[in-house]
């Protein structure tokens, strides 16, 4: 007797638009191969259109690559501190050792999840009274939801800190009528496998002055004096994005508001079918803000029925995963000094990302409430 497969479901695959192929093809056709060519400027062009707000977009390899440049460019610098949400994935505190820095991490709010502006007070005063002022804040959009930007903002302009806006998982996020990727002093995108749109493996670093962009620029590609043979006086890095890649990124440019509805259609879905089990709650935008939905995230009353869920996905060929496991109880950040409420490790004991994916059919998304549905009963 044959046993059929069920059809795996994702979390966040990549979905392509259709004319991404072409991008590419036109990089091979004009054998702009390599250097940088025009499909990393369109691509450039396309994000400072869509973020607007007078931002400068630099494609950059990574989202990791572009924290690091960006954290440079704020002036991070060997036995700096930087203040960091520490509900977050890796990426946003790893570039801060890159520099020889040290994070100090900041526990969430209930509300978006995001860094707590009350406990970032708490936390600034503290490391000013101690000798030291933070050099910079990574607040994070985490999920897509946009982080409590004035708040934040406002504590970061009263003890004049820069904020680099980590908006890798928040492209099309909204904030009051602004993108997200517009409010931080440098904000980062990431084009990563797992993002609402993907070039294979990318990120941008955006700012508002295009000296910034320029030096961006630079040190990500090698830092060269303006010198016929190879001079440098600054240490740079191989961070600029390809102009190959830059065509699967125009491509995604164009379906990114689709995408963004899609997305947002899911939780929708997920949000219809499984509110009204009393075990299943949900993550409200709060006024003003619009989430572009990355991923849907559930919350259970503890960390069995979370784990319960998970496993019988799983059994489903279903991918689903826990929240992100927060900074300060990770392995690599255990000697951190760290602001702490409770937040983040109760969000991670009991909160589940849901298959999200933007290709995901409403078939998909029923099997997923089906099997939720029925253990749960
Ligand atoms: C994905 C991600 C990054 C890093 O982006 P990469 O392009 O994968 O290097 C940074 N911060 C957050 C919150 C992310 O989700």
């Amino acid at each position: 007797m044959e046993t059929t497969v069920l059809k795996k479901i994702w979390l966040s695959p990549p979905h392509m638009g259709g004319n991404e192929r072409a991008y590419v093809n036109d990089a091979f056709e004009t054998n702009w191969i390599a250097p940088l060519g025009p499909n990393v400027h369109e691509f450039e062009n396309a994000i400072e259109e869509y973020v607007a707000n007078g931002v400068h977009a630099a494609c950059l390899t990574s989202g990791t690559g572009a924290i690091h440049l960006g954290l440079q460019l704020l002036g991070v610098g060997v036995g700096d501190e930087v203040l960091c949400q520490s509900f977050t994935f890796a990426a946003s505190a790893n570039p801060i050792t890159y520099l020889g820095a040290s994070p100090i991490f900041i526990d969430s709010e209930r509300d978006t999840w995001n860094i707590s502006p009350s406990l970032l007070e708490e936390a600034i005063k503290d490391r000013i009274a101690t000798g030291k002022k933070p050099k910079a804040i990574v607040a994070v959009h985490l999920y897509g939801m946009p982080y409590k930007i004035e708040e934040v903002h406002a504590v970061a302009r009263k003890y004049e800190i820069p904020v680099l806006e980590d908006s890798a998982e928040a492209l099309g996020s909204v904030y009051k009528g602004f993108q997200c990727g517009s409010f931080g002093d440098i904000a980062i995108l990431s084009f990563n496998g797992n993002k609402i749109i993907t070039t294979s493996g990318g990120g941008a670093l955006l700012c508002k002055d295009k000296l910034i962009k320029e030096k961006a620029v630079f040190l990500a590609t090698q830092a060269r004096d303006n010198a016929p043979h190879y001079q440098h006086s600054h240490i740079g890095y191989n961070y600029r994005m390809s102009n190959v890649l830059a065509g699967i990124g125009r491509g995604q440019m164009e379906v990114l508001e689709e995408r963004v509805a899609a997305r947002r259609a899911n939780f929708e879905y997920y949000e219809k079918n499984l509110s009204n089990i009393s075990e299943i709650s949900f993550a409200k935008e709060p006024q003003g803000s619009l989430s572009n939905r990355w991923l849907t995230c559930i919350l259970t009353p503890s960390f069995d029925v979370r784990e319960k869920i998970r496993m019988a996905l799983e059994k489903e060929n279903i991918e689903s995963r826990p929240l992100w496991k927060p900074m300060h109880l990770q392995p690599i950040f255990e000697k951190s000094i760290s602001y702490i409420n409770g937040v983040s490790e109760d969000l991670f004991e009991k909160g589940l990302c849901l298959p999200s994916g933007s290709s995901m059919e409403v078939s998909d998304l029923e099997r997923v409430c089906e099997i939720i549905k029925s253990e749960l009963k």
